[in-house]
C-alpha cells in the first residue's frame, strides 16, 4: 500500500518529535537533536523539532541550540497533557504540510505510543526501538539498526520507498547534542484544530513512578547472577562512588532489585562514564545496556567469561571478597582526604 506521501513528494528534512513534561524536554529529544544534526549535515538537509504542548514556546529556543534549524510549535490548551489521540491527530496534520523524509521520536511510553499510531494513518512503515541511524546522502535512504530474534542478530532496516521514514530511538542510545548559544533558527507556529470532543483519554492524575533513572548515572554499579543476591555491599560501593546500582535480569526477576534498574535490551540502556559488571557473564542482551559506557571494569571468577571482551579493566576473582575491598579501600582513602 502506497503511503500517504511518496518518496518524490518528500521535503530533504528531518523532522524529530520533541517530547516535552511540565514544560521540560524530555532527554531523548536532546539525543535525538543531536543525532539528527549529524545526520542533517552529513546529507545536506534541515532539521526540524516539533514541539506539542501549552505555553511551552520557550523550549523552541533550546530546540534551536540543540540543532534544530526550525522548531514547529503547536500551542493549545487541550495539549497541556499528553493524550494520544491529540498528538496523533496534530502530528499527523503537521507532517501532512511539512513533508518530511524522515521522523524520529523517542521510545518512551508516549512516544511509541504516538508513533505507532501515525504509522498506521500516514501508511508507512515504523523502525522501532532503534540501536543506531544512519542516511544515505546519495539515495536518501535512513538505516535503522535494531536488535531482532531475541537480541541474537542486529538487522539493518530499510524503507526505500515509503515516507515519512519512521524510527524511534531508546533514551540514552546517542549522547545529547551540546548547545550553541549563537545559533539561530526559525519559529513556525502550527494552526491547531482540536475540540474536547476529539479526544476520549481524561487525564485524571499524573503519578510518576520511577524514582531512579539509570540513564542519568554516571557511574553505574551492576550486579548479575554471580552476586548472589547480595546488592547491599553493590550499593555501598555505588554510593561512595556517587552512581547507581544496576542489575542483570535473573535478579530482577527473583526480586532481588526493583524492575526500574535493569540494565540491557529489555531494561535500560545506558551511557555512565564508568560501568561495573559484577557476576555478570556479559550476555548480549546485558551488554547492549552499557555498550557506550566510557570505561567498563568487569569482576568475574571466570577468566573466559565473555564479559571480558567488552571491559576496559578485567579482575579475575570472587565479588563477594573484591567489592568489599573496594569499598573499604575507598572509605580510607575518605577518611584521609
Ligand atoms: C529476549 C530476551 C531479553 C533479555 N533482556 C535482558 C536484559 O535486558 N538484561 C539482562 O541482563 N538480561 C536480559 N536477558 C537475559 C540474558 O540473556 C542473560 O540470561 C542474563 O543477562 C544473564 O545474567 P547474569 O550475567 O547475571 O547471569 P549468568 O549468565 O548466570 O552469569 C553469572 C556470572 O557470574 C559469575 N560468577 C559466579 N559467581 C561469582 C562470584 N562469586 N564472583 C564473580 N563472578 C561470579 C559466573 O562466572 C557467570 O559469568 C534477556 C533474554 C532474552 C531471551
Amino acid at each position: 500500500m502506497a503511503s500517504r506521501y511518496a518518496a518524490e513528494e518528500e521535503r530533504q528534512a528531518i523532522l524529530v518529535y520533541l517530547e516535552q513534561t511540565g514544560g521540560e524536554l524530555e532527554g531523548v529529544s536532546l539525543e535525538l537533536l543531536g543525532k539528527g544534526r549529524q545526520l542533517a549535515d552529513q546529507a545536506g538537509w534541515s532539521l526540524g523539532g516539533l514541539i506539542l504542548g501549552h505555553g511551552v514556546g520557550d523550549l523552541a529556543r533550546q530546540a534551536i541550540e540543540h540543532g534544530a534549524d526550525e522548531v514547529w510549535l503547536a500551542d493549545h490548551p487541550l495539549l497541556a497533557d499528553f493524550t494520544v489521540e491529540a498528538s496523533t491527530r496534530v502530528t499527523f496534520a503537521a507532517l501532512m504540510e511539512g513533508r518530511p523524509s524522515v521522523f524520529l521520536a523517542g521510545a518512551t511510553p508516549d512516544g511509541r505510543d504516538l508513533a505507532g499510531r501515525l504509522a498506521v494513518r500516514l501508511r508507512t512503515g515504523l523502525n522501532a526501538d532503534c540501536t543506531d541511524l544512519r542516511l544515505d546522502p546519495q539515495r536518501g535512504v535512513l538505516t535503522s539498526e535494531v536488535t531482532g530474534f531475541g537480541g541474537g542478530v542486529l538487522a539493518l532496516l530499510e524503507m526505500p520507498s515509503h515516507r515519512p521514514q519512521m524510527a524511534t530511538v531508546r533514551p540514552g542510545v546517542f549522547p545529547p547534542a551540546d548547545p550553541d548559544p549563537k545559533r539561530n533558527g526559525k519559529v513556525i507556529e502550527l494552526p491547531v484544530d482540536l475540540t474536547a470532543e476529539m479526544i476520549r483519554t481524561r487525564v485524571v492524575e499524573r503519578v510518576v513512578g520511577r524514582s531512579v533513572d539509570l540513564t542519568q548515572a554516571t557511574v553505574l554499579v551492576c550486579g548479575g547472577r554471580g552476586v548472589a543476591g547480595d546488592f547491599g555491599m553493590l550499593e555501598e560501593l555505588a554510593r561512595l562512588l556517587g552512581g547507581e546500582v544496576g542489575a542483570t535480569r535473573p535478579p530482577v526477576d527473583e526480586r532481588q532489585v526493583e524492575r526500574e534498574r535493569q540494565v540491557g535490551q529489555t531494561g535500560v540502556v545506558c551511557r555512565p562514564k564508568v560501568a561495573f559488571a559484577c557476576g555478570i557473564s556479559g550476555a548480549f542482551h546485558f551488554v547492549v545496556g552499557i555498550q557506550n559506557a566510557g570505561t567498563v571494569v568487569a569482576i568475574n571468577t571466570d577468566p573466559e567469561a565473555p564479559i571480558f571482551e567488552f571491559s576496559d579493566y578485567c579482575v579475575v576473582g570472587d565479588a563477594s571478597r573484591i567489592v568489599p575491598a573496594l569499598v573499604q579501600a575507598l572509605q580510607e582513602e575518605g577518611e584521609h582526604a
